[in-house]
Protein backbone atom coordinates (compact mmCIF):
# COMPACT_ATOMS: atom_id res chain seq x y z
CA UNK A 1 0.00 0.00 0.00
CA UNK A 2 2.87 2.63 0.95
CA UNK A 3 4.61 1.65 -2.53
CA UNK A 4 1.19 2.56 -3.93
CA UNK A 5 1.18 5.88 -2.11
CA UNK A 6 4.83 6.80 -3.28
CA UNK A 7 4.17 5.80 -6.87
CA UNK A 8 1.41 7.89 -6.89
CA UNK A 9 2.99 10.84 -5.32
CA UNK A 10 5.73 10.35 -7.45
CA UNK A 11 3.89 10.67 -10.48
CA UNK A 12 2.31 13.42 -9.11
CA UNK A 13 5.72 14.95 -8.91
CA UNK A 14 6.73 14.34 -12.27
CA UNK A 15 3.24 15.90 -13.51
CA UNK A 16 3.29 19.22 -12.10
CA UNK A 17 7.38 19.68 -13.32
CA UNK A 18 6.17 18.78 -16.88
CA UNK A 19 3.35 21.22 -16.53
CA UNK A 20 6.02 23.53 -14.74
CA UNK A 21 8.18 23.50 -17.91
CA UNK A 22 5.13 23.47 -20.24
CA UNK A 23 3.79 27.26 -18.87
CA UNK A 24 7.58 28.51 -19.26
CA UNK A 25 7.91 27.38 -22.63
CA UNK A 26 9.29 31.27 -24.85
CA UNK A 27 5.70 31.12 -26.79
CA UNK A 28 5.94 34.05 -27.92
CA UNK A 29 9.36 32.98 -29.83
CA UNK A 30 7.66 30.73 -32.32
CA UNK A 31 6.02 31.42 -35.15
CA UNK A 32 4.91 29.78 -38.81
CA UNK A 33 7.28 29.04 -41.02
CA UNK A 34 7.25 30.81 -44.34
CA UNK A 35 8.08 34.27 -43.43
CA UNK A 36 10.56 34.60 -46.41
CA UNK A 37 11.72 34.14 -49.88
CA UNK A 38 12.72 30.39 -49.98
CA UNK A 39 10.65 28.61 -48.39
CA UNK A 40 8.75 26.28 -49.40
CA UNK A 41 5.38 26.57 -47.60
CA UNK A 42 2.99 29.05 -49.23
CA UNK A 43 0.93 30.89 -46.08
CA UNK A 44 -2.79 31.47 -46.97
CA UNK A 45 -4.52 34.05 -45.49
CA UNK A 46 -5.56 31.37 -42.31
CA UNK A 47 -2.04 30.56 -41.74
CA UNK A 48 -1.27 33.99 -41.94
CA UNK A 49 -3.93 34.53 -38.86
CA UNK A 50 -2.54 31.26 -36.97
CA UNK A 51 0.94 32.93 -37.21
CA UNK A 52 -0.37 35.62 -34.93
CA UNK A 53 -1.65 33.05 -32.31
CA UNK A 54 1.99 32.39 -31.72
CA UNK A 55 4.79 34.23 -32.11
CA UNK A 56 5.47 38.12 -31.15
CA UNK A 57 8.48 39.85 -29.33
CA UNK A 58 5.65 41.18 -26.12
CA UNK A 59 8.08 41.67 -24.29
CA UNK A 60 8.29 45.15 -25.00
CA UNK A 61 7.64 48.41 -22.76
CA UNK A 62 3.87 47.94 -21.24
CA UNK A 63 1.81 50.28 -22.98
CA UNK A 64 1.04 53.67 -21.28
CA UNK A 65 -1.78 55.53 -23.44
CA UNK A 66 -4.66 53.21 -24.13
CA UNK A 67 -5.09 52.24 -27.32
CA UNK A 68 -2.80 48.96 -29.22
CA UNK A 69 0.92 49.82 -29.86
CA UNK A 70 1.56 48.27 -33.58
CA UNK A 71 5.38 47.76 -34.39
CA UNK A 72 4.97 47.33 -38.48
CA UNK A 73 8.33 45.87 -39.09
CA UNK A 74 9.64 45.31 -42.84
CA UNK A 75 12.03 42.67 -43.91
CA UNK A 76 14.88 41.50 -46.26
CA UNK A 77 15.73 45.22 -47.18
CA UNK A 78 16.71 48.04 -48.30
CA UNK A 79 15.48 47.68 -51.75
CA UNK A 80 16.37 50.76 -54.08
CA UNK A 81 13.02 50.31 -55.62
CA UNK A 82 10.23 49.28 -53.37
CA UNK A 83 11.84 50.68 -50.02
CA UNK A 84 12.16 54.33 -50.89
CA UNK A 85 8.67 53.97 -51.91
CA UNK A 86 7.97 52.81 -48.00
CA UNK A 87 9.79 55.10 -46.41
CA UNK A 88 7.55 57.55 -48.50
CA UNK A 89 4.01 56.05 -47.20
CA UNK A 90 5.64 55.90 -43.50
CA UNK A 91 6.44 59.81 -44.10
CA UNK A 92 3.02 60.87 -45.08
CA UNK A 93 1.06 59.26 -42.84
CA UNK A 94 4.13 60.21 -40.24
CA UNK A 95 3.97 56.71 -38.73
CA UNK A 96 7.14 55.02 -37.90
CA UNK A 97 8.14 51.20 -38.40
CA UNK A 98 11.15 48.92 -38.19
CA UNK A 99 12.96 47.66 -40.76
CA UNK A 100 14.96 44.44 -40.33
CA UNK A 101 17.51 44.45 -42.75
CA UNK A 102 20.06 42.15 -44.24
CA UNK A 103 23.59 43.35 -44.05
CA UNK A 104 24.59 42.24 -47.53
CA UNK A 105 21.27 45.10 -48.98
CA UNK A 106 22.90 47.58 -46.26
CA UNK A 107 26.10 47.02 -47.75
CA UNK A 108 23.99 47.90 -51.41
CA UNK A 109 22.46 50.66 -50.42
CA UNK A 110 24.08 52.01 -46.99
CA UNK A 111 22.03 55.67 -48.08
CA UNK A 112 18.66 53.99 -47.40
CA UNK A 113 19.33 53.03 -43.88
CA UNK A 114 20.80 56.28 -42.71
CA UNK A 115 17.13 57.95 -44.14
CA UNK A 116 15.55 54.98 -42.46
CA UNK A 117 17.00 56.52 -39.16
CA UNK A 118 16.58 60.20 -40.35
CA UNK A 119 13.46 59.76 -40.54
CA UNK A 120 12.75 58.30 -37.01
CA UNK A 121 12.50 54.70 -37.88
CA UNK A 122 14.22 51.39 -36.30
CA UNK A 123 16.68 49.15 -37.85
CA UNK A 124 17.36 45.60 -36.67
CA UNK A 125 19.53 42.58 -37.68
CA UNK A 126 18.47 40.33 -40.40
CA UNK A 127 21.42 38.09 -40.88
CA UNK A 128 24.32 38.90 -43.52
CA UNK A 129 23.40 36.38 -46.26
CA UNK A 130 19.51 34.99 -45.14
CA UNK A 131 21.11 31.50 -45.80
CA UNK A 132 18.85 29.04 -43.50
CA UNK A 133 21.78 26.28 -43.80
CA UNK A 134 24.28 28.79 -41.39
CA UNK A 135 21.73 26.94 -38.33
CA UNK A 136 23.29 24.14 -38.53
CA UNK A 137 26.82 25.90 -37.95
CA UNK A 138 27.45 27.85 -34.91
CA UNK A 139 30.47 29.40 -36.37
CA UNK A 140 28.72 29.97 -39.71
CA UNK A 141 25.65 31.52 -38.08
CA UNK A 142 27.70 34.01 -35.52
CA UNK A 143 29.97 34.95 -38.30
CA UNK A 144 26.98 35.65 -40.70
CA UNK A 145 25.47 37.83 -37.54
CA UNK A 146 29.00 39.87 -37.14
CA UNK A 147 29.09 40.79 -40.96
CA UNK A 148 25.83 41.96 -40.63
CA UNK A 149 26.82 43.68 -37.58
CA UNK A 150 29.78 45.41 -39.23
CA UNK A 151 27.73 46.14 -42.74
CA UNK A 152 24.89 48.30 -39.93
CA UNK A 153 27.72 49.63 -38.05
CA UNK A 154 29.38 50.77 -41.29
CA UNK A 155 26.54 52.34 -42.96
CA UNK A 156 24.99 54.01 -39.85
CA UNK A 157 27.79 54.46 -37.08
CA UNK A 158 25.37 52.86 -34.60
CA UNK A 159 24.83 49.53 -33.31
CA UNK A 160 21.22 47.49 -33.11
CA UNK A 161 20.64 44.30 -31.05
CA UNK A 162 17.44 43.45 -32.29
CA UNK A 163 17.25 40.46 -34.51
CA UNK A 164 14.74 38.77 -36.89
CA UNK A 165 16.05 35.41 -37.55
CA UNK A 166 15.44 34.41 -41.43
CA UNK A 167 12.58 32.33 -41.91
CA UNK A 168 11.54 33.29 -37.65
CA UNK A 169 12.53 32.39 -34.16
CA UNK A 170 11.48 28.30 -34.88
CA UNK A 171 14.42 28.11 -37.05
CA UNK A 172 16.59 29.19 -34.07
CA UNK A 173 18.90 26.02 -33.14
CA UNK A 174 19.63 26.30 -28.74
CA UNK A 175 23.70 26.97 -29.63
CA UNK A 176 22.09 29.90 -32.26
CA UNK A 177 19.86 31.27 -29.44
CA UNK A 178 23.68 31.47 -27.44
CA UNK A 179 25.36 33.25 -29.79
CA UNK A 180 22.65 35.87 -30.15
CA UNK A 181 21.96 36.15 -25.95
CA UNK A 182 26.01 36.63 -25.84
CA UNK A 183 26.18 39.53 -28.49
CA UNK A 184 22.79 40.99 -26.64
CA UNK A 185 20.50 40.25 -29.42
CA UNK A 186 16.70 40.40 -28.79
CA UNK A 187 14.87 38.53 -31.07
CA UNK A 188 11.95 39.54 -32.36
CA UNK A 189 9.72 37.42 -34.21
CA UNK A 190 5.95 38.78 -35.42
CA UNK A 191 2.62 37.84 -33.67
CA UNK A 192 0.72 39.21 -36.95
CA UNK A 193 1.72 38.34 -41.08
CA UNK A 194 0.70 39.78 -44.32
CA UNK A 195 1.49 36.57 -46.18
CA UNK A 196 3.29 38.92 -48.50
CA UNK A 197 5.74 36.61 -49.33
CA UNK A 198 4.08 33.84 -50.38
CA UNK A 199 5.31 32.34 -53.71
CA UNK A 200 2.03 33.24 -55.10
CA UNK A 201 0.34 36.86 -56.37
CA UNK A 202 -0.87 38.27 -53.42
CA UNK A 203 -3.47 41.24 -53.59
CA UNK A 204 -2.75 44.61 -51.83
CA UNK A 205 -6.45 43.97 -50.73
CA UNK A 206 -5.80 40.35 -49.34
CA UNK A 207 -2.20 42.02 -47.62
CA UNK A 208 -4.24 44.54 -46.23
CA UNK A 209 -6.91 42.26 -45.06
CA UNK A 210 -4.48 39.67 -43.67
CA UNK A 211 -2.83 42.56 -41.19
CA UNK A 212 -6.23 44.57 -40.62
CA UNK A 213 -7.97 41.05 -39.09
CA UNK A 214 -4.59 39.50 -37.77
CA UNK A 215 -4.70 42.89 -35.71
CA UNK A 216 -7.62 42.61 -34.63
CA UNK A 217 -7.81 38.90 -33.35
CA UNK A 218 -5.34 39.85 -31.02
CA UNK A 219 -5.95 39.75 -26.95
CA UNK A 220 -7.18 43.66 -25.98
CA UNK A 221 -4.11 45.75 -25.88
CA UNK A 222 -1.19 43.17 -26.51
CA UNK A 223 0.95 45.07 -28.87
CA UNK A 224 0.92 43.54 -32.52
CA UNK A 225 4.31 43.27 -34.15
CA UNK A 226 3.29 43.17 -37.68
CA UNK A 227 5.87 41.27 -40.68
CA UNK A 228 5.61 42.69 -44.32
CA UNK A 229 8.42 42.90 -46.40
CA UNK A 230 10.61 45.80 -48.49
CA UNK A 231 13.21 43.68 -49.71
CA UNK A 232 13.00 41.78 -52.59
CA UNK A 233 17.00 40.29 -52.71
CA UNK A 234 17.60 38.49 -49.24
CA UNK A 235 20.51 36.88 -51.28
CA UNK A 236 22.28 37.68 -53.81
CA UNK A 237 20.78 34.96 -56.31
CA UNK A 238 18.27 37.03 -58.74
CA UNK A 239 15.17 35.40 -59.04
CA UNK A 240 14.82 33.58 -62.74
CA UNK A 241 11.81 34.90 -64.69
CA UNK A 242 8.51 33.39 -64.16
CA UNK A 243 10.22 31.36 -61.32
CA UNK A 244 8.03 31.64 -57.68
CA UNK A 245 11.28 33.69 -56.30
CA UNK A 246 10.31 36.12 -59.53
CA UNK A 247 6.54 36.26 -58.16
CA UNK A 248 7.52 36.37 -54.91
CA UNK A 249 9.85 39.62 -55.79
CA UNK A 250 6.82 41.33 -57.23
CA UNK A 251 4.76 41.19 -54.40
CA UNK A 252 6.51 44.18 -53.14
CA UNK A 253 4.56 46.04 -55.37
CA UNK A 254 1.28 44.71 -53.82
CA UNK A 255 2.84 45.68 -50.35
CA UNK A 256 3.20 49.29 -51.33
CA UNK A 257 -0.25 49.38 -52.37
CA UNK A 258 -1.57 47.85 -49.32
CA UNK A 259 0.40 50.16 -47.16
CA UNK A 260 -2.16 52.52 -46.76
CA UNK A 261 -5.32 51.13 -45.82
CA UNK A 262 -2.96 49.14 -43.29
CA UNK A 263 -2.39 52.60 -41.80
CA UNK A 264 -5.53 53.94 -42.26
CA UNK A 265 -7.48 50.73 -41.03
CA UNK A 266 -5.22 50.74 -38.29
CA UNK A 267 -5.54 54.33 -36.77
CA UNK A 268 -9.25 54.23 -37.29
CA UNK A 269 -9.40 51.20 -34.85
CA UNK A 270 -7.19 53.45 -32.45
CA UNK A 271 -3.51 51.55 -32.88
CA UNK A 272 -0.67 53.97 -32.53
CA UNK A 273 2.97 53.01 -34.24
CA UNK A 274 6.15 52.99 -32.22
CA UNK A 275 9.56 51.69 -33.22
CA UNK A 276 10.13 48.44 -31.31
CA UNK A 277 12.69 49.35 -28.42
CA UNK A 278 16.24 48.21 -28.49
CA UNK A 279 16.81 46.22 -25.58
CA UNK A 280 18.48 47.54 -22.27
CA UNK A 281 21.98 45.80 -21.88
CA UNK A 282 23.93 45.68 -18.91
CA UNK A 283 26.31 48.60 -18.35
CA UNK A 284 24.52 50.21 -20.87
CA UNK A 285 23.12 54.04 -19.07
CA UNK A 286 20.84 54.90 -22.08
CA UNK A 287 21.84 52.89 -24.75
CA UNK A 288 23.03 56.23 -26.53
CA UNK A 289 24.29 54.15 -29.34
CA UNK A 290 21.65 52.34 -30.37
CA UNK A 291 19.78 52.23 -33.66
CA UNK A 292 16.58 52.89 -32.38
CA UNK A 293 14.64 54.44 -29.04
CA UNK A 294 10.93 53.53 -28.22
CA UNK A 295 9.57 56.65 -30.43
CA UNK A 296 6.33 56.95 -30.79
CA UNK A 297 4.91 58.19 -33.55
CA UNK A 298 2.90 61.91 -33.43
CA UNK A 299 -1.04 62.02 -33.58
CA UNK A 300 -2.36 61.29 -36.64
CA UNK A 301 -3.41 64.80 -38.51
CA UNK A 302 -7.50 65.02 -39.07
CA UNK A 303 -6.71 64.53 -42.90
CA UNK A 304 -5.23 60.62 -43.49
CA UNK A 305 -4.83 60.82 -46.96
CA UNK A 306 -1.38 60.72 -48.05
CA UNK A 307 -1.55 63.19 -50.23
CA UNK A 308 -3.24 65.59 -47.72
CA UNK A 309 -0.45 65.20 -45.46
CA UNK A 310 2.63 64.89 -48.09
CA UNK A 311 2.05 68.76 -48.05
CA UNK A 312 3.60 69.16 -44.37
CA UNK A 313 6.56 67.22 -45.11
ZN1 LIG B 1 13.75 37.49 -44.40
Amino acid sequence: MMMKIALILSLLGQLVAATAAWSQFPWWSLQAPAACYGSPVVVRQAQAQAEGETTGPVDGPAPTRPGRVVYLTFDDGPNDVWTPQVLDILGQYRVRATFMVTGGNAVRHPELLRRMLEEGHGVGNHSYSHRYQDYQSTVAFARDLELAEEAILLATGRMTHIYRPPGGPLRLTPPCRQVLEAHGYRVVGWNVSGADSCTYAVSAAQISANVLQGVRRLPAGQPATVLLHDGTQPSSREPAPGSAGAVYAHNRQQVVEALPSIIEGLQRSGCRFEVLPEPVLAGDAAAPTTLQQPVQSPPAPAAQGPRAIATTR
